[in-house]
């Protein structure tokens, strides 16, 4: 098998990643291979192991066999077909961004930059 015939995946999220609010690695949801027939042995041929691990079947992969154990943890959506040339695996961090930090008071503006009124009649 190789990666172009990984055409499988799920979206998975921890169920309890609400708990881990700054946390963006586990307050997130992810793209993850799904394996129709079975996670394989070893990583298929040419498998990005510097950024999508495979330590062991059903690690870091899902499979029929697997998605129960999964589920365990884990919100896991039905396995979808992907187009060719789709990542193995994305990450999609909730964690909110932080709020720009406030103009201290006092401190001057830059000149010319207040807003001006709109001419709407134009
Ligand atoms: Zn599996």
């Amino acid at each position: 098998m190789r990666v172009s015939d990984v055409t499988g995946r799920v979206l998975v999220q921890l169920r309890d990643a609400g708990d881990y609010p700054d946390n963006p690695t586990l307050n997130a949801a992810g793209l993850v291979p799904f394996f129709p027939d079975g996670c394989p042995e070893a990583a298929p041929t040419d498998w990005p192991l510097d950024t999508v691990d495979y330590e062991a079947p059903h690690a870091s992969t899902i499979c029929p066999g697997c998605v129960e154990s999964w589920r365990a943890e884990h919100l896991v959506s039905q396995p979808r077909t992907v187009p060719a040339g789709t990542p193995l695996s994305l990450h999609f961090p909730w964690v909110a961004p932080q709020p720009a930090p406030a103009t201290p008071e006092g401190a001057s503006r830059p000149a010319g930059t207040d807003p001006q009124p709109v001419d709407a009649s134009v």
